[in-house]
């Protein structure tokens, strides 16, 4: 990796969604383990469901794997039932959260408004906040993929650069056709959009928007993760399906460990 990013630690985040029982947990010292043996030359975070943040920060074997959530409410507090707050995950043990993941913005009509106002909470309560883009594969065929991704950013991250520094936002890029399809984009699609994405933060924000780690999120699995990782301001991955198991996570973390 080269250029203002080069210098960016990579990030490997997983994202469990809606699986995982407190039984499926020992997968986490699996990964632990792999992590370990990769020789710490990646940032390595899992992003679980709520139930099983807490129970997983009590293990002694996660090595240095950080736990994250999936999602967050903006307020602090109040009347806001079944939801919970960044300042809750926190409590709990997590240390970074997800907010506007392309299936919470489809299923729940989640806007770029509502999601700033989520990542402005993740901030708030001291959590590396990673906000994801991305366009359909409507708009990618319309030509549009470069102004929606570039517009989802502008209105889903928060707005003062005074507020956040260096490190506490990432930003996760996962053209929504590659979420759980098997399809990713070319690296020439990536290379471009994080190019884009990078020069944008780096105007918008200053030094806080070079700080920002560029994750390419979308069927990141061992036989493409090194090719995926090795474009320029690609600083990590976001990682679904593939992080469920530690047979196809730990080749990830060592593929971003072996480019670092
Ligand atoms: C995701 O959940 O953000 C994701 C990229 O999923 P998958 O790796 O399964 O495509």
């Amino acid at each position: 990796m080269s250029g203002v990013s080069g210098s960016l630690r990579p990030l490997i985040a997983g994202n469990w969604k809606m699986n995982g029982a407190l039984g499926d947990l020992g997968v986490l010292g699996e990964i632990g383990e792999g992590a370990a043996e990769a020789r710490g030359a990646a940032d390595v975070l899992m992003c679980l469901p709520a139930t099983l943040i807490h129970p997983a920060t009590q293990r002694s074997d996660l090595g240095e794997m950080a736990i994250g959530a999936q999602d967050c409410h903006a307020a602090p507090s109040g009347a806001h039932t079944g939801d919970l707050s960044a300042e809750m995950l926190k409590d709990a043990g997590a240390t970074a959260v997800i907010v506007g993941h392309s299936e919470r913005r489809a299923s729940y009509e989640e806007s770029d408004t509502r999601v700033q106002a989520k990542a402005e909470a993740g901030l708030r309560a001291g959590l590396k906040t990673i906000v994801c883009v991305g366009e359909t594969a409507d708009e990618r065929q319309a030509g549009l993929a470069d102004e929606v991704v570039l517009r989802q950013l502008k209105g889903s991250l928060p707005e003062a650069a005074g507020d956040w520094s260096r490190g506490e936002i990432i930003v996760a890029y996962e053209p929504v056709w590659a979420i759980g399809t098997g399809l990713t984009a070319t690296p020439d699609d990536v290379a471009q959009m994080h190019a884009r994405m990078r020069q944008a933060l780096s105007s918008w924000f200053g030094e806080a928007g070079d700080g920002v780690r560029l994750l390419y999120g979308g069927s990141v699995k061992p036989d493409n993760a090194a090719a995926l990782l090795a474009i320029e301001d690609v600083n990590g991955a976001l990682v679904g399906g593939a992080s469920l198991k530690a047979e196809t996570f730990v080749p990830i973390i060592e593929a971003a460990s072996a480019g670092a």
